[in-house]
């Protein structure tokens, strides 16, 4: 079991600590968003400078380019990333049902590469068998997303995300058997042991599915190190399906748990109150997609949750949509190109400590590179250190008054 400990709570926020082979992560935690096993415009030298804990890759993403056995010849996430810190992997799902012509059964999805029109098929096995294979700390289940945001459709995604995480918790447990035999140990030890030698030439069934028949179906590599498994929490805007599925879920033999699906920001405070309240509490949980805006933050940690991720605060930074504590500036605005100032007072990222506002302002007009990856280090430097304002705050007692402080601030406009 993934070990989490909490150190502080209040109400239903809390600080922890949660210890994975790659690492502690201590909680509340944004994680950054590296879909392609890259934080867009940024190196994971200056992920680490800016103070980030954990990323997350996508599965999904992953499965199309640069293929999973890839990743795994190269020695999983980490090493072939240069990141040696706490990893996630998303399941995919959620992208893949966002797809043109993707076709749904009981049994999983077939979908068509966006890249070159190859057919693929993804299961909740395949799925496991991927994550594994990619070989982050921790995974998310496969779940299914709701046609609409209507009761009936998000009733039917969630049953059948509960069915299929039926499926995942099993096939999890049967490759970290696998995994721990093929690793010579009856049980993981601490750290990260040496990957399994152990290989077979058999196809991997992520592999197109014309070329995949069913006895081809065995997992031949997968990496021998302990990895966890997150059960995802559906039902969307709807408070008795988030209650149905966090009861369901929290009697899952998982590590943690994934709140997915949709939310408005209307009503996040009482979606998270209900599911949070449901959870276990000595599991950690992580908000699927939500960081774009501050208040998601507060509101996450207030009610609950561990650790985030948002592919928000970079793609914003790189169409020149910069935090401040005042809230977001359009950097490309005509109004900053005679500005001196740093882009933020107080930021201690690179780009705050030794640019202007007007030189980023020239470098975003005349489109160079380098405008994309100053912007992003601010921007994700800023989600990063307000989380961990937020954990410091919880810790000794001063959340409401830094939450009411710094989001009056921030959407005083
Ligand atoms: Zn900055």
């Amino acid at each position: 079991m993934l070990k989490f400990d909490i150190e502080h709570k209040d109400g239903l926020a809390r600080v922890g600590i949660i210890h994975t082979p790659h690492g502690d992560i201590k909680t509340p935690a944004f994680v950054g968003a590296a879909t392609r096993a890259t934080v867009k415009a940024l190196t994971m030298k200056e992920m680490n400078e800016l103070g980030s804990q954990a990323i997350l890759a996508n599965t999904y993403h992953l499965i199309l380019r640069p293929g999973i056995e890839l990743i795994e010849e190269a020695g999983g996430l980490a090493e072939f990333s240069s990141w040696h810190k706490p990893t996630f992997t998303d399941s995919g799902g959620f992208q893949i049902f966002s797809l043109p012509n993707v076709k749904i059964s009981e049994n999983g999805v077939k979908f068509k590469s966006h890249i070159d029109g190859a057919n693929f098929e993804l299961t909740p096995e395949s799925s496991m068998q991927a994550q594994w294979a990619i070989g982050a700390d921790i995974h998310m289940a496969f779940d299914h997303l709701a046609k609409s945001d209507s009761y009936a459709d998000m009733e039917e995604a969630m049953h059948r995300t509960h069915r299929w995480l039926d499926r995942c918790v099993t096939e999890h447990k049967r490759l970290r058997e696998k995994a721990a035999s093929e690793s010579g140990q009856n049980a993981f030890s601490e750290g990260l042991p040496e990957r399994s030698s152990a290989r077979t030439s058999a196809p991997r069934p992520w592999r197109r599915a014309e070329a995949t028949r069913p006895e081809e179906k065995v997992f031949g590599q997968i990496l021998s190190r302990e990895q966890y498994l997150y059960a995802v929490v559906q039902g969307g805007t709807f408070n008795d399906l988030r209650a149905e599925s966090a009861r369901y879920c929290a009697g899952k033999d998982v590590d943690g748990f994934g709140i997915g699906g949709v939310f408005t920001a209307k009503n996040m405070d009482e979606m998270l109150k209900t599911v949070n309240s449901i959870l276990p509490e000595n599991k950690p949980r992580h908000l699927l997609g939500m960081g774009q805006e501050p208040i998601d933050l507060f509101v996450g940690a207030e009610y609950g949750c561990d650790t985030f991720d948002c592919v928000g605060p970079t793609r914003m930074a790189r169409n020149g949509s910069l935090y401040t504590k005042d809230g977001r500036i359009n950097i490309k605005n005509a109004k900053y190109a005679h500005d001196f100032k740093p882009l933020m007072e107080d930021c201690d990222c690179e780009c705050c400590k030794n640019y202007t506002r007007a030189y980023l302002h020239h470098l975003f007009r005349t489109d160079e590179i380098t405008a994309k990856v100053l912007a992003s280090i601010h921007n994700e430097h800023f989600v990063v250190s307000t989380v961990d304002h937020i954990r410091e705050s919880i810790m000794d007692g001063t959340f409401q008054d830094y939450k009411n402080a710094f989001l009056s601030r921030y959407y005083a406009k």
